[in-house]
């Protein structure tokens, strides 16, 4: 038997940075500053930081952290391997509580590690859901309590969740809504469903709009107790729902409406690439490493680790 963390990119930094530039530069070190490839070269010596290159083209150092959730970091990379590994590995996620006792650093940067993780999770695909007849689940769900709490019916002091599940991938894709409506529902179906899908929902009253471009749009009345009638039912959905509070309620207990959206980031990415699709634990930390790029921007929000 092999432990899974017992491989090498776990526990020398050396090797968890030739891990990484693996797969972020699958046909060799492209420098950052320059989009230089060609004279390249890495630096030696034992006063080096591990992973630097040098660019002859431009004259710059840099590393393959340059431009990627880990840049600014000072965690050492075989660390971070073992952060994605843990979240992308637990079906409901995993604490910063936990990340800080398993991982050895202080709860603020398990923190902002989990953050950053999350920003690699998010998906950057635009690609459209359903089409030539497909089926596509849409459904919300309601979360814990705002803030600012309102008044009135009893939902409106709860974060709200919109989610579109694809049958044939199992592709979930999740949206912070602020009003359970056509008019803010309504957009986003558009934006993400193609109108050639059997599209699957509820009785609720807004999906009556919503529903009416695409090939079929196929209700179920849960009011009247019914859940499943062949392949009319949202039951992939909900089952999806199901994990997401499981994991919200039992491990990210107090999550503000703020970081709502990359709690969802992490939940959808690991959905999307579950073992049910044919994903196991491993390839699907992979698939979260090839997300570290590009995402500078959003997780400077989250500060420093
Ligand atoms: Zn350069």
């Amino acid at each position: 038997m092999v432990s899974a963390l017992s491989a090498p990119h776990f526990h020398n930094e050396e090797a968890a940075y030739e891990y990484v530039e693996a797969r972020i530069w699958p046909q060799g070190p492209v420098c950052p500053h320059c989009g230089g490839v060609e004279r390249i070269s890495k630096m030696q010596g034992k006063s080096t930081r591990i992973g630097a290159y040098k660019c002859y083209q431009c004259r710059k150092p840099f590393t393959v952290k340059i431009g990627t959730i880990f840049e600014a970091s000072h965690v050492p990379m075989n660390i971070w391997l073992q952060a994605m590994y843990l979240i992308a590995g637990s079906k409901k996620g995993i604490s910063s509580n936990q990340l800080h006792r398993t991982l050895g650093v202080t709860l603020k940067t398990a923190w902002f590690m989990s953050h950053r993780i999350r920003e690699a999770m998010a998906s950057s695909s635009d690609r459209i859901m359903g089409g030539n007849g497909g089926e596509v689940e849409a459904d919300e769900t309601f979360l814990g309590n705002k803030k600012e709490a309102k008044v009135g019916a009893s939902y409106h002091h709860k974060m709200k969740v919109f989610s579109l599940v694809e049958r044939r991938t199992g592709v979930a894709r999740s949206f912070v809504i602020d009003k359970v409506n056509a008019a803010e529902i309504g957009p986003i179906v558009a934006r993400n469903v193609s109108t050639e899908t059997r599209l699957m929902t509820d009785e609720a009253s807004h999906y009556l709009s919503i529903g009416k471009p695409f090939l079929t749009h196929e209700v179920v009345k849960h009011g009247l107790g019914e859940y499943v009638r062949g392949e009319r039912h949202t039951n992939t959905v909900e089952g999806f729902f199901s994990i997401f509070k499981r994991g919200m309620r039992g491990i990210y207990q107090h999550c503000s409406e703020k970081h709502l959206h990359r709690y969802l980031s992490e939940f959808d990415f690991r959905y999307t690439n579950r073992a049910a699709c044919g994903v196991n634990d491993k390839d699907r930390a992979d698939i979260a490493l090839a997300g570290i790029v590009g995402k500078r921007l959003t997780y400077q929000t989250t500060g420093k680790a």
